[in-house]
């Protein structure tokens, strides 16, 4: 791996990436959620933070997208600060599904854990084990404040988007209940799914998404405040768990083609983490058939490829 990446490289694989990318169409827009259906399809960003704070913007950058599945990742990290590495393991797994992010299947197959904390049934998990247990104030004031922390500013709920999920997820209200018959809710299970669904909900901006990024490239230290978010041993269980399941049934083929680590969310935005190196997002509405945002993927592939970076290359 090239260990000496200067911010000339990166500027440059940035801006190539956007100019190459912004005339792509395909995919359309998360079509469940009638907010993020109504979103402006043409928005196009990209976003990268290096490990001393300097960062690269480019595009729609500022917009306040609906984080949706990227606040997994911040929520994994938040259970592992409270309750450790092994208690996230031992209560939710670290394993790949192979199957869409809002699998009932997943859980049936493997009953005895909701596999990882990056697919809907762990995250609800995850927000049941927040501390502290059973005040749903409380635990929300955790949640913002983990990621305010990682991003180094603080995310604003976008109410419409919340009212608009909290009224159609009848999907993830049924894997609530069904990881409650299996005994994988640690609280309450409907407070779980809204602390859940509140979260999916926060409104935060590409710039935000591309430090979050960064402070777990950076072993916990968040760039821009020089805080020390999560101890720096549990920097690659993040990166391991984004590796394995971000992209949900096409995270394989994702690692394959880009060896970055990357989470996706389906209001469009995809991070990435380059250890030691950046931490990226990019955002763009229209999803694929797994609701991966089409022209996020190919504006990150396109920067992998520019760079000759692979997590998996010396
Ligand atoms: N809030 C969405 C859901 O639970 C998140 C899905 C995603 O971003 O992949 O359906």
């Amino acid at each position: 791996m090239k260990d000496t990446l200067t911010y000339e490289e990166l500027k440059a694989a940035v801006h190539a990436a956007y100019d190459a990318c912004k005339g792509l169409t395909g995919g359309q827009n998360a079509h469940y959620i009638p907010y993020l259906a109504n979103v402006d399809s043409s928005l196009f960003g990209i976003s990268a933070c290096m490990p001393d704070g300097r960062m690269i913007s480019v595009g729609d950058t500022n917009y306040k997208l609906g984080i949706e599945s990227v606040s997994k990742v911040p929520t994994a990290i938040l259970v592992m600060r409270q309750l450790g590495a092994d208690a996230l393991l031992e209560k939710i797994g670290a394993d790949a599904t192979g199957l869409p992010f809002n699998s009932v299947f997943a859980i049936l197959l493997e009953n005895d854990h909701p596999s990882t904390p990056l697919v809907n049934a762990g995250a609800v998990t995850a927000c049941s084990l927040v501390e502290p247990k059973g005040s749903a104030d409380q635990k929300w004031k955790a949640i913002v404040s983990n990621m305010t922390d990682l991003m180094g500013s603080e995310p604003e709920l976008i109410d419409e988007l919340y009212q608009s999920e909290s009224s159609t997820n009848f999907q993830n209200r049924s894997i609530a209940w069904l990881l409650k018959q299996y005994g994988r809710i640690y609280d309450d299970p409907e407070m779980s799914l809204d602390l859940y669904t509140r979260q999916c909900s926060m409104g935060v901006t590409a710039d935000q998404l591309a430090i979050m990024a960064a402070t777990i490239c950076a072993d916990g230290t968040n760039p821009k405040t020089g805080k020390q978010v999560f101890a720096p041993e549990l920097a690659p269980k993040v990166t391991s768990l984004m590796a394995t399941v971000g992209f949900y049934q096409h995270s394989g083929d994702w690692l394959y083609t880009t060896g970055l680590p990357a989470k996706t969310g389906v209001g469009g935005a995809v991070i990435g983490v380059m250890p030691g190196q950046f931490g990226i997002c990019a955002f763009s509405p229209p999803l694929d058939d797994a609701g991966n945002s089409v022209k996020a993927q190919a504006a990150l592939k396109h920067i992998m490829e520019g760079l000759k970076l692979n997590i998996f290359s010396r």
